[in-house]
């Protein structure tokens, strides 16, 4: 712009502006301005009738009527304008990674007014995050991202997935991997604890790597060890979170925040009193929650035992093979399927892990119905079901009390996310669906709650540079929806569809959904953390 500018000559200046268009600098206008909207800037501030202008990717003024002119006015009357929705847990590389440009845009998300979503989740995060941010870069993608580097990636990368404590040189490995990420720009380390191979790791091996995202400014975030009563049970698993917060050195950020199962029903006062009892010793406790009664998740890790799992699915499907060792996996699988509630609360999902759809007559449907269809007990339909996919069914999991859910996502220290993925109308519609059902018909929260806990809380717990509110020289993720209109359209067997009520939203200054409709543009950009000098070498 500056060149084309110093190009001009004076007496030229006319023509070489309107030959340059407005972009050459002579246009004073703003780029967009959000008039008469009802503004929540993302704080603890209540709401005020004003204006948001746009100036480049940037928020050039918030306040009451804006005087500067701007190349676009949008009438916001009536609107709620808010920051863009930050989704602190989500699957979205699927769509990011697409082929077809109009999925990188990721309209899933970007209707729901998500401007940026994380990645690396679960322990999943790859260490390679400069490889994994250079490709978001070239290949453009619709929303934000922030990523995590993975235990699981990690552990896998070092030792497989066998059921063992890695050797003191192989420690060293994986430390170095964390550091790695760290270094790349990954906002911390994520586990999933729950999952095989991580389940394998005891809390020293966790705490050894944690320390090495504590040294560069991390955080650690954890699909935790056991939701439920599967190993050690919901308590002793919160006390480990804490635990490796504490030894480890660093925030910890409990991930989709629940009470999973008949087992532990009610017991979101007990892990909300271990928390706020940590907080107010001084520790850094946060989580994230999605507000669904039903999770999404393996029907491998759902119902077969971990020890079953040891080297891979490939071998727990040998396994299925051995009479010597059936009848035990039958007993366990028969209490994790118990633990869930039974199979008329599995829904296998229409999608399976892998984003795909393969046809296979038992999807859509119920299990308890599939057995019915079948003849045969529950379990049996389970192992043929996990035979026919290879190990890669995924189910809907019915299996969350409607007073823990809303008991968990009153706390001041609980943001939003998704968790989602394919599937599960959550990828499409969990936002709205927060503000449908839990501000307007539930009233569990309100407007300023959902908001807030959606965005400015969400960035300051990650400490997200200029993003998460509406201020001057902040990025311009800015969202206006009509609170008449906003609401989920997916649901658990159309989970598929995108969201409505959202009018504008701006990712970095440019728009990703325009009236109502998604662009296709793809302005989102990778927010790498950066590690504290010197931490890196
Ligand atoms: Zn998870």
């Amino acid at each position: 712009m500056r060149q084309s500018q110093g190009m001009c000559a004076v007496a030229a200046m006319i023509l070489c502006a309107a030959l340059a268009g407005p972009a050459a600098g002579q246009d004073r206008r703003a780029d967009v301005l959000v008039r008469g909207g009802l503004i929540y800037d993302g704080s603890a501030a209540k709401p005020f009738v004003g204006d948001v202008v746009i100036t480049g990717d940037k928020v050039t003024y918030i306040g009451p009527k804006a005087s500067v002119p701007a190349r676009r006015v949008i009438d916001a009357h009536g609107m709620i304008v808010s920051p863009g929705f930050i989704d602190a847990h989500t699957h979205a590389d699927h769509f990011l990674d697409a082929r077809d440009r109009s999925q990188r845009a990721n309209p899933a998300w970007t209707m729901q007014g998500v401007s940026t979503v994380f990645l690396g989740i679960d322990g999943n995060g790859t260490p390679d995050l400069k490889a994994e941010f250079d490709r978001y870069r070239k290949q453009g993608i619709g929303t934000n991202i922030v990523s995590y580097v993975g235990f699981g990636a990690v552990r896998h990368a070092v030792l497989g997935d066998v059921a063992r404590a890695p050797s003191p040189a192989e420690l060293l490995r994986e430390k170095a991997l964390v550091a790695r990420g760290m270094c790349e720009g990954a906002i911390g380390l994520s586990a999933g604890l729950f999952y095989a191979p991580q389940s394998f790791a005891k809390t020293d091996e966790v705490i050894a790597l944690a320390r090495e995202a504590a040294t560069r400014g991390g955080i650690y975030d954890t699909h935790q060890r056991d939701e439920s009563t599967y190993s050690i049970g919901l308590m002793a698993s919160t006390r480990e979170v804490l635990r490796i917060g504490k030894e480890g050195g660093l925030p910890v950020h409990i991930s989709h925040i629940k009470a999973l199962g008949h087992d532990v029903w009610g017991k979101s006062t007990d892990v909300i009193r271990l928390i706020q009892a940590a907080r107010a010793a001084g520790q850094d406790v946060t989580a994230n929650q999605y507000p669904w009664l039903a999770s999404n998740t393996g029907l491998e890790a759902a119902l077969v035992p971990r020890w079953a799992a040891d080297g891979g699915t490939a071998a727990m499907l040998r396994r299925f093979q051995d009479p010597g060792l059936m009848p035990r996996i039958r007993v366990e699988m028969a209490q994790n399927l118990a633990r869930r509630g039974g199979a008329g609360t599995i829904l296998l999902s229409v999608a399976d892990e892998t984003g795909d759809s393969p046809p296979n007559a038992w999807r859509g449907k119920y299990l308890s119905d599939v057995a019915r269809q079948w003849k045969v007990d529950p379990l049996d339909a389970a192992i043929r079901i996990l035979r026919e996919s290879g190990g890669h069914a995924s189910i809907i999991s019915f299996n969350i009390s409607e007073a823990d859910l809303e008991n968990f996502m009153k706390q001041p220290w609980t943001v939003t996310s998704s968790d989602g993925g394919p599937g599960h109308p959550r990828q499409y519609a969990t936002f709205p669906t927060k503000y449908a059902v839990y501000v307007k018909q539930k009233h569990v929260i309100d407007t300023a709650f959902f908001i807030r806990h959606s965005t400015g809380l969400t960035a300051d717990i990650f400490k997200l540079d200029r993003r998460g509110y509406l201020r001057p020289g902040y990025f311009a993720d800015v969202l206006v929806f009509d609170p008449q209109t906003y609401r989920p359209r997916a649901d658990y067997t159309h989970p598929a569809v995108l969201s409505e009520g959202v009018k504008e939203l701006f990712v970095n200054g440019v728009a990703a959904v325009d009236d109502g409709k998604p662009t296709g543009a793809t302005a989102g950009r990778p927010l790498p953390h950066i590690p504290p000098a010197g931490s890196c070498r």
